[in-house]
């Protein structure tokens, strides 16, 4: 597809959250995939709400996400600036324009007029909106209002009795009546332009194709067609994103849980897993793989894939999905991520020895199979952290009762401190010669030694725990278990 240039546009009053993040992905796909350009630009006009912080946050996000752009904010480009309050001129100059072609004029209603014109018609029944009370005002009417303080605002005039057919690449054909939507303010009076005047400004000036955003705009569109009109501009093309829902079918809130990038970050999950998660939020792939790196989501997306029907965000989903990644990571690299968990929890020090670290490596190596994100480790890890540990629940306390437990715990404790040091293989040929010794059959063996060392029935296999948790300390739990065994 030639000349595909697409946008994403987020307005830094707060964090990346995972909807955004979805909007910014599927233009970046939409880029890569047609071989366009992805533009990023902030969208800052609510002065009060809009900071550098929140803007920082989006950059990091969408980076640690993968997400690059060709054109914007810190990369800069040829349609630049891209940030809105440096580009006021620009739609002061556009809104000039308007009110010189007659299609805008001066509105010096105050809030409270505004208010009490919205009260009564919402006491009517009728659909809030303006009446257009400043449309006509003439010279003398201006002045006088003008001499009062008043500071004008620039609204747009909307055409009576026009139906707006907005041509929608995911939702088809979508009409709205003009008569329901009142001449709205295009710069306000303190001469910051509104969102749907700067978003059709700069889609124009900065040749957006395609806008591609979450339906929340939808009902925002006819107005912005109604400004490309006005203009004589060309429309794009539109493709709003179904709303993302909570497994409960409600809006996705906090409610929820997490909702910005920045928390699944800390939480511990993989941006590649986020990625695969987010680009099945409302697009499905052609076949039944689900599991789909950036890449092969990138070869493979298109808007006719993008559901109508809403997404629902299902936390389970996201985590098999992290889980998947996270077995599928290097020792080297599942270290990284867990070792400033862990450090937190003050069970690792600052300073970590190339011995230490290398013991981390086989520790997550173990327990990757048990975890759905990152911070879990500190939990998981516990047990090769902790002084002692004790029989967690009444069924590890139950396996404790059994008769030959004390053989087999004093036996096992015997071989190990025999041993000069242990590794899996050893520690398997221990196991099998502990069982031949006393005549027992696996579980009987297996259960009483897991429930020693690790206090539970369940986890992973002993030969890989006990080279992680060392001879010694193994041994000190056996002989522990033994005492509280009372025999
Ligand atoms: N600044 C708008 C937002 O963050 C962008 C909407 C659009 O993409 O047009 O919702």
């Amino acid at each position: 597809m030639p000349g595909v240039r697409v946008r994403f546009a987020p307005s830094p009053t707060g964090p990346l959250h995972i909807g955004g993040a979805r909007s910014a992905l599927f233009n970046w796909l939409f880029a890569r995939r047609h071989g366009g350009t992805f533009v990023l630009r902030i969208e800052d006009t609510d002065l009060e709400r809009s900071t550098r912080s929140s803007e920082e946050n989006i950059l990091a996000s969408l980076r640690w996400l993968g997400l690059d752009w060709d054109e914007g904010v810190e990369v800069g480009g040829p349609h630049g600036p891209y940030r809105q309050t440096q580009r006021l001129e620009l739609y002061r100059g556009y809104a000039r324009r308007l009110l010189e072609a007659g299609i805008a004029y001066h509105c010096y209603c105050t809030e409270e007029e505004l208010a009490a014109e919205r009260a009564d018609l919402m006491a009517r029944g009728e659909l809030p909106r303006y009446l257009g009370r400043c449309r006509d005002l003439c010279q003398a009417e201006k002045a006088r209002l003008e001499r009062e303080g008043r500071r004008p605002a620039v609204r747009f005039k909307v055409p009576a009795d026009q139906t707006v057919v907005v041509d929608d690449l995911v939702r088809g054909e979508v009409s709205f009546e003009c008569s329901g939507i009142g001449d709205f303010i295009i710069v306000k009076s303190d001469g910051i332009p509104t969102y749907n005047f700067a978003v059709v400004v700069d889609d124009h000036c900065m040749e957006i194709s395609h806008v591609i955003r979450a339906e929340e705009h939808l009902s925002n569109t006819p107005r912005q067609v109604l400004l490309y009109r006005a203009l004589g501009w060309p429309l794009p093309e539109f493709a709003h994103v179904s709303l993302i829902l909570g497994k409960d079918r409600s809006k996705m809130s906090k409610r929820h849980g997490a909702t910005s990038i920045e928390q699944y970050m800390e939480m511990g999950y993989l941006p590649e897993a986020l990625v695969n998660f987010l680009a099945l939020l409302g697009w499905s792939p052609g076949g039944e793989e689900e599991v789909l790196s950036l890449d092969q989501i990138r070869e493979q997306f298109s808007l006719d894939r993008v559901a109508k029907n809403p997404a629902v965000f299902d936390l389970d989903k996201l985590n098999w999905l992290n889980g998947y990644y996270i077995r599928q990571s290097s020792p080297e690299r599942l270290a990284d991520l867990a070792v400033p968990y862990l450090q937190r929890e003050g069970l690792l020090p600052r300073e970590i020895s190339p011995d230490r670290r290398r013991w981390v490596e086989m520790m997550v190596s173990l327990l990757k199979d048990y975890l759905n994100n990152m911070s879990e480790i500190v939990r998981r890890a516990d047990v090769f952290f902790a002084e002692t540990v004790d029989p967690v629940d009444g069924e590890a306390l139950e396996v404790m009762r059994q008769a030959e437990v004390p053989a087999v715990l004093g036996r096992m404790r015997d071989k190990l401190k025999a041993a000069s040091g242990v590794d899996e293989e050893s520690v398997k040929k221990m196991l099998k010669e502990l069982g031949r010794e006393l005549g027992l059959g696996g579980k009987k063996v297996f259960m009483p030694l897991r429930v020693a060392i690790t206090g539970q029935v369940h986890g992973p296999d002993l030969h890989r725990i006990i080279p992680i948790l060392g001879a010694e300390r193994t041994a000190r739990r056996l002989e522990r278990a033994l005492t509280a065994a009372g025999r």
